[in-house]
Protein backbone atom coordinates (compact mmCIF):
# COMPACT_ATOMS: atom_id res chain seq x y z
CA UNK A 1 0.00 0.00 0.00
CA UNK A 2 1.39 3.33 -1.05
CA UNK A 3 0.62 7.03 -2.02
CA UNK A 4 2.71 8.66 -4.47
CA UNK A 5 2.40 11.58 -6.86
CA UNK A 6 2.79 12.65 -10.03
CA UNK A 7 2.01 14.86 -12.92
CA UNK A 8 0.32 13.71 -15.90
CA UNK A 9 -1.83 13.55 -18.97
CA UNK A 10 -5.54 12.44 -19.08
CA UNK A 11 -5.33 9.88 -22.39
CA UNK A 12 -8.47 7.56 -21.71
CA UNK A 13 -11.74 8.48 -19.61
CA UNK A 14 -13.87 5.48 -19.59
CA UNK A 15 -17.16 5.65 -17.51
CA UNK A 16 -18.10 3.05 -14.72
CA UNK A 17 -20.62 2.65 -11.73
CA UNK A 18 -22.82 5.41 -11.61
CA UNK A 19 -20.40 8.40 -11.68
CA UNK A 20 -17.14 6.60 -11.54
CA UNK A 21 -14.34 7.36 -13.78
CA UNK A 22 -11.64 4.76 -14.79
CA UNK A 23 -8.60 7.13 -16.27
CA UNK A 24 -5.34 6.45 -18.36
CA UNK A 25 -2.90 8.64 -17.24
CA UNK A 26 0.57 9.65 -19.38
CA UNK A 27 2.89 10.04 -16.47
CA UNK A 28 6.68 11.20 -16.62
CA UNK A 29 8.39 8.51 -14.24
CA UNK A 30 5.76 5.74 -14.17
CA UNK A 31 4.64 5.57 -18.22
CA UNK A 32 1.05 4.40 -18.58
CA UNK A 33 -1.32 4.45 -15.37
CA UNK A 34 -4.79 3.29 -15.39
CA UNK A 35 -6.62 4.35 -12.51
CA UNK A 36 -10.08 4.51 -10.68
CA UNK A 37 -11.71 7.67 -9.81
CA UNK A 38 -14.18 7.43 -7.72
CA UNK A 39 -17.37 9.76 -7.84
CA UNK A 40 -15.51 11.82 -10.36
CA UNK A 41 -18.33 12.75 -13.17
CA UNK A 42 -20.00 14.54 -10.18
CA UNK A 43 -19.45 18.10 -10.31
CA UNK A 44 -19.24 18.42 -6.96
CA UNK A 45 -16.39 15.84 -6.86
CA UNK A 46 -12.71 17.26 -5.97
CA UNK A 47 -11.16 14.78 -8.66
CA UNK A 48 -14.13 16.04 -11.15
CA UNK A 49 -11.57 18.40 -13.79
CA UNK A 50 -8.51 17.17 -13.04
CA UNK A 51 -9.39 13.77 -13.78
CA UNK A 52 -10.97 14.68 -16.78
CA UNK A 53 -10.14 13.64 -20.87
CA UNK A 54 -7.31 16.17 -22.18
CA UNK A 55 -6.62 17.53 -18.95
CA UNK A 56 -2.77 18.26 -17.48
CA UNK A 57 -2.80 17.53 -13.71
CA UNK A 58 -1.26 16.70 -10.63
CA UNK A 59 -1.81 13.83 -9.59
CA UNK A 60 -1.56 11.45 -5.73
CA UNK A 61 -2.27 7.78 -6.58
CA UNK A 62 -3.06 5.25 -4.28
CA UNK A 63 -1.78 1.77 -5.52
CA UNK A 64 -1.93 -1.88 -3.67
CA UNK A 65 -1.12 -4.90 -5.48
CA UNK A 66 -0.56 -2.81 -8.67
CA UNK A 67 -4.04 -1.27 -8.91
CA UNK A 68 -4.42 2.63 -8.64
CA UNK A 69 -6.76 4.93 -7.50
CA UNK A 70 -6.99 8.71 -7.61
CA UNK A 71 -7.33 10.21 -4.34
CA UNK A 72 -6.33 13.99 -5.54
CA UNK A 73 -6.16 15.52 -8.99
CA UNK A 74 -5.06 19.14 -8.83
CA UNK A 75 -5.79 20.69 -12.70
CA UNK A 76 -2.24 22.31 -14.38
CA UNK A 77 -3.28 23.14 -17.73
CA UNK A 78 -6.51 22.49 -19.61
CA UNK A 79 -6.73 22.26 -23.61
CA UNK A 80 -10.12 24.03 -23.97
CA UNK A 81 -9.67 24.26 -28.06
CA UNK A 82 -9.00 21.03 -29.11
CA UNK A 83 -12.56 19.63 -28.81
CA UNK A 84 -13.51 22.93 -31.35
CA UNK A 85 -12.00 21.54 -34.75
CA UNK A 86 -13.23 18.05 -35.34
CA UNK A 87 -9.61 17.30 -37.13
CA UNK A 88 -7.95 18.69 -33.66
CA UNK A 89 -9.76 16.34 -31.36
CA UNK A 90 -9.72 13.11 -34.02
CA UNK A 91 -5.70 14.12 -33.99
CA UNK A 92 -5.29 14.25 -31.01
CA UNK A 93 -7.35 10.72 -29.95
CA UNK A 94 -4.47 9.45 -32.49
CA UNK A 95 -1.76 10.80 -30.39
CA UNK A 96 -3.42 9.30 -26.92
CA UNK A 97 -4.03 5.68 -29.12
CA UNK A 98 -0.48 5.53 -29.91
CA UNK A 99 0.93 6.27 -26.64
CA UNK A 100 -1.19 3.32 -25.08
CA UNK A 101 0.24 1.58 -28.11
CA UNK A 102 3.26 2.44 -27.55
CA UNK A 103 4.29 3.29 -23.71
CA UNK A 104 3.83 0.41 -20.81
CA UNK A 105 3.32 1.10 -17.79
CA UNK A 106 6.49 1.48 -15.29
CA UNK A 107 8.09 2.89 -18.23
CA UNK A 108 9.83 6.20 -17.63
CA UNK A 109 8.39 8.76 -20.37
CA UNK A 110 9.51 12.23 -19.57
CA UNK A 111 10.35 12.62 -23.55
CA UNK A 112 7.25 11.10 -24.71
CA UNK A 113 4.93 13.22 -22.06
CA UNK A 114 7.07 16.15 -23.55
CA UNK A 115 6.48 15.40 -26.93
CA UNK A 116 2.55 15.16 -26.12
CA UNK A 117 2.24 18.48 -23.75
CA UNK A 118 4.04 19.98 -26.40
CA UNK A 119 2.21 18.96 -29.96
CA UNK A 120 -1.12 19.75 -27.65
CA UNK A 121 -0.08 23.13 -26.50
CA UNK A 122 0.53 24.00 -30.85
CA UNK A 123 -2.67 22.31 -31.59
CA UNK A 124 -4.56 24.17 -28.94
CA UNK A 125 -3.08 27.49 -30.02
CA UNK A 126 -4.57 26.54 -33.75
CA UNK A 127 -1.31 24.66 -35.75
CA UNK A 128 -2.63 22.89 -38.40
CA UNK A 129 -3.42 19.25 -37.40
CA UNK A 130 -1.88 17.83 -40.34
CA UNK A 131 1.25 19.49 -39.85
CA UNK A 132 1.41 17.99 -36.35
CA UNK A 133 0.37 14.68 -36.87
CA UNK A 134 3.32 13.74 -38.94
CA UNK A 135 5.95 15.16 -36.11
CA UNK A 136 3.99 13.42 -33.14
CA UNK A 137 4.35 9.94 -35.03
CA UNK A 138 8.05 10.03 -36.06
CA UNK A 139 8.73 11.23 -32.88
CA UNK A 140 7.07 9.06 -31.07
CA UNK A 141 8.17 5.74 -32.87
CA UNK A 142 11.68 7.46 -32.40
CA UNK A 143 11.07 7.65 -28.70
CA UNK A 144 10.19 3.86 -29.09
CA UNK A 145 13.01 2.18 -31.12
CA UNK A 146 11.39 2.95 -34.94
CA UNK A 147 13.54 5.96 -35.66
CA UNK A 148 13.99 5.77 -39.45
CA UNK A 149 17.56 5.82 -40.47
CA UNK A 150 17.19 9.09 -43.38
CA UNK A 151 20.26 10.33 -42.80
CA UNK A 152 21.82 9.28 -46.11
CA UNK A 153 20.96 6.18 -48.30
CA UNK A 154 21.73 3.16 -46.39
CA UNK A 155 24.02 1.29 -48.90
CA UNK A 156 27.03 3.80 -50.23
CA UNK A 157 25.89 7.31 -47.91
CA UNK A 158 24.91 9.73 -51.00
CA UNK A 159 23.11 12.46 -48.77
CA UNK A 160 20.77 13.04 -52.04
CA UNK A 161 19.52 12.64 -55.22
CA UNK A 162 16.81 14.01 -56.88
CA UNK A 163 14.59 10.81 -56.13
CA UNK A 164 14.74 8.87 -53.08
CA UNK A 165 13.77 5.67 -52.05
CA UNK A 166 12.22 4.71 -48.43
CA UNK A 167 11.58 1.53 -47.76
CA UNK A 168 8.52 1.70 -44.82
CA UNK A 169 9.09 -2.01 -43.63
CA UNK A 170 13.22 -1.43 -42.81
CA UNK A 171 12.86 2.22 -42.02
CA UNK A 172 15.57 3.13 -44.47
CA UNK A 173 16.33 5.37 -47.02
CA UNK A 174 18.83 4.57 -50.87
CA UNK A 175 19.64 6.45 -53.70
CA UNK A 176 18.56 6.52 -57.02
CA UNK A 177 21.35 4.28 -57.74
CA UNK A 178 20.52 1.96 -54.84
CA UNK A 179 17.51 1.32 -54.74
CA UNK A 180 15.78 -1.99 -55.26
CA UNK A 181 12.96 -1.25 -53.76
CA UNK A 182 11.47 1.71 -51.44
CA UNK A 183 8.57 4.19 -52.14
CA UNK A 184 9.82 7.01 -54.48
CA UNK A 185 9.86 10.64 -52.73
CA UNK A 186 11.26 13.73 -53.75
CA UNK A 187 14.33 14.66 -51.74
CA UNK A 188 12.16 18.13 -50.50
CA UNK A 189 10.04 15.49 -48.87
CA UNK A 190 12.87 13.49 -47.22
CA UNK A 191 14.55 16.81 -45.98
CA UNK A 192 11.13 17.47 -44.61
CA UNK A 193 11.65 13.81 -42.43
CA UNK A 194 14.77 14.88 -41.67
CA UNK A 195 14.01 18.35 -40.39
CA UNK A 196 10.78 16.53 -38.32
CA UNK A 197 13.49 13.29 -36.67
CA UNK A 198 16.96 14.86 -36.20
CA UNK A 199 16.80 18.29 -34.18
CA UNK A 200 15.82 18.76 -30.63
CA UNK A 201 11.67 18.89 -30.74
CA UNK A 202 11.73 22.56 -30.05
CA UNK A 203 13.51 23.01 -33.73
CA UNK A 204 11.48 20.14 -34.50
CA UNK A 205 8.31 22.12 -34.52
CA UNK A 206 9.74 24.72 -36.97
CA UNK A 207 9.83 22.51 -40.10
CA UNK A 208 8.80 23.60 -43.35
CA UNK A 209 6.77 21.44 -45.74
CA UNK A 210 4.87 22.76 -49.23
CA UNK A 211 1.17 22.34 -49.23
CA UNK A 212 1.83 19.67 -52.36
CA UNK A 213 4.36 17.70 -50.20
CA UNK A 214 2.00 17.59 -46.70
CA UNK A 215 -0.36 14.48 -47.88
CA UNK A 216 2.29 12.26 -48.86
CA UNK A 217 3.97 13.40 -45.80
CA UNK A 218 1.04 12.32 -43.83
CA UNK A 219 0.32 9.52 -45.66
CA UNK A 220 3.93 7.98 -45.67
CA UNK A 221 4.32 8.50 -42.12
CA UNK A 222 1.26 6.35 -41.37
CA UNK A 223 2.32 3.49 -43.69
CA UNK A 224 5.49 3.44 -41.63
CA UNK A 225 3.41 3.57 -38.60
CA UNK A 226 1.16 0.68 -40.00
CA UNK A 227 4.94 -1.32 -40.62
CA UNK A 228 6.82 -0.45 -37.82
CA UNK A 229 3.94 -1.49 -34.52
CA UNK A 230 2.31 -4.46 -37.52
CA UNK A 231 -1.92 -2.83 -36.29
CA UNK A 232 -4.33 -0.66 -37.61
CA UNK A 233 -5.54 1.99 -35.59
CA UNK A 234 -9.12 3.17 -35.52
CA UNK A 235 -8.36 6.91 -34.98
CA UNK A 236 -6.42 6.74 -38.21
CA UNK A 237 -9.26 5.06 -39.82
CA UNK A 238 -11.09 7.91 -38.33
CA UNK A 239 -9.02 10.60 -39.80
CA UNK A 240 -8.70 9.26 -43.00
CA UNK A 241 -12.40 9.58 -43.48
CA UNK A 242 -12.43 13.33 -43.03
ZN1 LIG B 1 23.12 4.75 -52.72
Amino acid sequence: MENFSCDGFVIREQYTGEADRIITVLTKDYGVIRAFAKGARRPKSKLYSGTAFLVYSHFVFFEKNDVYRVTEATVLNVFPNLEKELDRIAVVNHFCELIMELISHHQESSEALRLLLNTVYFLNKGVNAWYLKPLFQLRILSLTGFTPNIIACNNCGTFETETMYFDIEGGTLYCSECAKHGRACSVDLINTIRDIVIPTLEKAYQYKVSAENIGELNQLCDDYLTACTERKYKTLDFLRSL
